[in-house]
């Protein structure tokens, strides 16, 4: 985990309205606009929500985008508004499709979608129209290698990693396609798809929007969440 508070990194997003404060993008990370290694500091008022692209084009070795112009894209961020969001649903109970299981979104502080062996590898959070989406990527031999906590991107290893969206999708996939998520809206059916490979100790848990496989060639297929009170819990052993 980052040593950032919740209460700064919500403060963060809030004021971008839940994306990147230059291009909107869903999938942020956050920046510290006075580098660390000058001040060790968590100040939101010196901190700025951007997507991993602009992060890098914001880093202290780069010339693209200058302090200055970070604090105006603070108070000036892309959504300019969360109806400006595209995960912002002004529908009231939007459907996940996610492993076979279909699951009515009702607002709630937050919602476990898959759990292997115990833990909890995907989670979400939908609260005044706003999803947030949370997974622990782990690699065949254990280790933590990235997260999503409430959309915010944290990597914790060198490995490659492709980040895409464009208006109603995110895509995360580690550069082999071995461990990634996928998340799309379809506005029209207000129906929002999840696939996504997992890796939880050692065992490869495959999900698509209509079954989840795992070891042992065990498949769940067509599960319904009644009320979407627990998660889709899985043992591999
Ligand atoms: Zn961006």
């Amino acid at each position: 985990m980052s040593d950032i508070p919740e209460p700064v990194r919500r403060e963060v997003r809030q004021e971008a309205n839940f994306g990147c404060a230059i291009c909107g993008n869903p999938i942020i990370e956050i920046h510290h606009i006075v580098p660390r290694s000058e001040e060790e500091h968590n100040d939101p008022e010196r901190m700025i929500a951007l997507c991993r692209n602009h992060h890098e084009l914001a880093g202290p070795q780069a010339e693209g985008i200058t302090p200055d112009q970070l604090y105006e894209y603070k108070k000036d961020p892309y959504n300019s508004d969360l109806v400006d969001y595209d995960f912002y649903f002004e529908s009231e109970t939007p459907l996940v499709e996610f492993a076979g299981c279909k699951c009515q979104l009702r607002d709630l502080d937050e919602m476990s979608i898959l759990s292997v062996n115990g833990e909890d590898l995907v989670t979400m959070s939908y609260s005044d129209g706003v999803l947030q989406f949370s997974a622990r990527l782990y690699n065949q031999e254990g280790d933590l290698v990235a997260e999503l906590n409430e959309n915010e991107w944290i990597a914790y290893t060198e490995d490659v990693w492709d980040l895409t969206y464009n208006g109603n999708q995110f895509k995360i996939w580690h550069d082999k396609r071995d461990i990634g998520i996928e998340i799309r809206y379809n506005s029209d059916t207000d129906r929002l798809f999840m696939r996504g490979n997992f890796y939880k100790d050692g065992a490869l848990v495959r999900a698509t929007p209509s079954k989840i496989v795992f070891p042992g060639n065990n498949q769940v297929i067509g599960c319904t969440f009644i009320d979407c009170g627990g998660a889709l819990a899985l043992s591999t052993k």
